[in-house]
């Protein structure tokens, strides 16, 4: 193998070890995210149910006053009914009663009503609490989880970052140019072996004349087909061992 082109695998193996925890670093925002955003839905879920309890409750004290002034008026228009002294005044003062008891009748209906769905409103108050507790715990175990991988992968980072830097004093001008502008169009693998007379990146053939060239190490060699540069022939066996 052509001495540079060992240095520019070297290079592409730190560049793609980097380019993976990168790729790494990029997701932990979406899935915090993404954890977040169940927190708030769950949250925003029991602070609901919690509302309609208080709704709820704040109704069935209104109902209460207003059961105890109609039970007053009832009273009231009971007694005056002893005292009507006209027929006409008796019809409107029936008329009046049995309209107050159904608003009585209506009310204490709601009242049970609101009554029968009260344990069940506690009992999705306690469910719902338990679940914002736990997600709230884990969402805590996520975040320090993904502080310390992110902490991790980012001195990781620095250190390939260091290596890489070490590397290039070694590369010719010529070669470390050649592989930044064939990493801009192939990002993942720049230098890649010849394997049965192809190209692995494009498996496009290499013509004869320039797989001489390769087997001999002469020179920095590309595919002519897709630019990536060619680093060695994986299957080419030299004519002193072939048998
Ligand atoms: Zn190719």
């Amino acid at each position: 193998m052509h001495p540079q082109i060992a240095l520019l695998i070297d290079l592409q193996d730190v560049d793609q070890r980097l380019a993976r925890l990168q790729d790494q670093l990029n997701r932990y925002p979406g899935i915090w995210a993404e954890m977040k955003g169940k927190l708030v839905k769950k949250v925003g879920a029991l602070e609901a149910i919690v509302s309609d309890e208080q709704n709820r409750t704040e109704e069935k004290k209104h109902i209460e006053q207003d059961l105890r002034a109609s039970s007053e008026k009832l009273k009231q228009y009971q007694a005056q009914q002893m005292m009507v002294k006209t027929a006409k005044e008796l019809t409107a003062l029936s008329a009046q009663i049995e309209s107050i008891k159904k608003a009585i009748q209506r009310m204490e209906e709601r009242g049970e009503e609101i009554l029968a769905n009260e344990a069940e409103l506690r009992e999705r108050i306690e469910t719902s609490t338990v679940e914002v507790d736990e997600l709230k715990a884990r969402a805590r175990k996520e975040r320090d989880r993904i502080r310390d991988q992110v902490a991790a992968k980012t001195a990781e980072i620095e250190k390939l970052e260091k290596e890489r830097a070490s590397l290039l004093p070694g590369i010719e001008a010529g070669a470390l140019d050649l592989y930044e502008k064939t990493r801009k169009r192939w990002p993942e693998d720049p230098v890649v072996p010849v394997r049965n007379g192809s190209c692995t990146g494009c498996h496009f053939a290499v013509l004869p004349n320039r797989l001489v060239v390769l087997h001999l190490d002469e020179d920095v060699l590309r595919c002519d087909h897709c630019g990536r540069i060619l680093s060695h022939d994986e299957t080419f066996v030299p004519a002193e061992h072939a048998q």
